[in-house]
């Protein structure tokens, strides 16, 4: 079955039910909250669950839904299967107690930040439902309810809606998770997409609780040296094409192996490919332990990723996508990458 095009935002569809997310948008959008809500309040073991090499907004909403979650009388776990997970996020409050295997009792799935049930890496559950809470417009609609807010900057707003909606408490470790979250997604506040919602969603989370100063220190100033090993490997490796619009960047395994950075250390470098003033798109291309290759892309201000990632088989935002693929060298991937990249600019 190919894979539905990414959502094209608010103001380009052509009507209601074009894409599932119209049905989100433009007609049903508080039934779907209620029954999620409905959904959530009547499981008996609700296991929540975040895409793998997690990043602080899926491992925030996920540990922040977590939290609320278990203040209603049920059974609740948290679960990621990578291992390791990134240790500079275990600040996040909770973190100790994520597990890497889904219970099978769990009759519910609350799945947060995940594009595509893929990106999990579990089996497709044989009873239990899913409630799917995300924010990409590439989400293929896999739940038996699908909140999914693509012009949210962040899945934990997205959760925190679902929060507020269904009128359970929020305490201080929820307003963390859910503000690293957040906090991560948009790129400290400098993203498109950051608007006065945000900033309201912003200023709920911190009477809340959360610590502005501290969470943006705990993001960026506690990083391993490992990481801070692997940059100028990978800046060396820097290239520019097509006019200096486009510059791409290669992390390889020995790269990692010499540095000691594990995969998801690699996760901002990306975005020093998009830092030039001549960038348009910047990608990364790196070595996954499988033999696979990951892609990640990023655009500054024209160039639609998602749709280039989704036609590798990939999806993501309108300027932030990935993509594995798993046949393909890394210079015919490169070759590949650059013609498609080059129909944009
Ligand atoms: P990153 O490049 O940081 O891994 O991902 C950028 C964005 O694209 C994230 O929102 C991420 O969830 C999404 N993304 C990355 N890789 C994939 C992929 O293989 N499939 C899908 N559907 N989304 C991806
Ligand atoms: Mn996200």
């Amino acid at each position: 079955m190919p894979l539905p095009k990414c959502w094209p935002s608010f103001t380009k569809a052509k009507g209601p039910f074009d894409h599932f997310l119209d049905k989100i948008l433009f007609m049903n959008e508080k039934s779907l909250y209620i029954e999620a809500k409905e959904l959530i309040e009547s499981s008996r073991h609700i296991t929540v669950i975040g895409h793998l090499n997690p990043d602080a907004d899926a491992l925030g909403t996920a540990l922040g839904l977590w939290s609320v979650f278990k203040e209603l009388p049920k059974r609740t776990d948290v679960v990621f299967l990578s291992r390791p997970l990134p240790q500079y996020l275990a600040f996040l409050p909770g973190f100790e107690k994520i597990r890497h295997s889904v219970n099978p009792k769990s009759d519910l799935i609350v799945t947060v930040d995940s594009g595509s049930f893929d990106r999990l890496g579990i089996e497709k559950p044989a009873d239990a439902k899913i409630v799917n809470i995300d924010h990409h417009r590439s989400n293929t609609g896999f739940g038996d309810v699908n909140i999914v807010e693509p012009e949210f900057a962040s899945a934990s707003e997205v959760a925190f809606k679902l929060v507020e909606r269904a009128g359970w408490s929020v305490k201080r470790d929820s307003a963390i998770n859910f503000y690293a979250a957040l906090l991560s997604d948009t790129g400290f506040f400098g993203y498109e997409g950051v608007n006065g919602r945000v900033f309201d969603f912003a200023k709920r989370l911190l009477e809340l609780g959360a610590d502005a100063e501290w969470t943006a220190r705990m993001l960026r100033e506690n990083q391993p040296l490992s990481k801070l090993r692997l940059l100028p490997k990978a800046l060396q490796t820097l290239r520019l094409y097509l006019d200096a619009r486009v510059a791409g960047i290669d992390v390889t395994a020995s790269m990692l192996e010499e540095s000691g950075a594990t995969v998801n250390e690699t996760d901002d470098i990306v975005n020093y490919a998009r830092s030039l003033a001549t960038v348009e798109v910047g990608f990364l291309i790196r070595d996954e332990s499988d033999g696979a290759l990951k892609v990640s892309l990023r655009s500054k201000s024209y160039v639609d990723v998602c749709e280039i990632a989704q036609e590798f088989g990939g999806g993501g935002h309108i300027r932030a996508a990935g993509f594995t693929v798993y046949d393909l060298e890394r210079k015919v991937l490169k070759e590949r990458l650059l013609k498609r990249i080059e129909k944009e600019l």
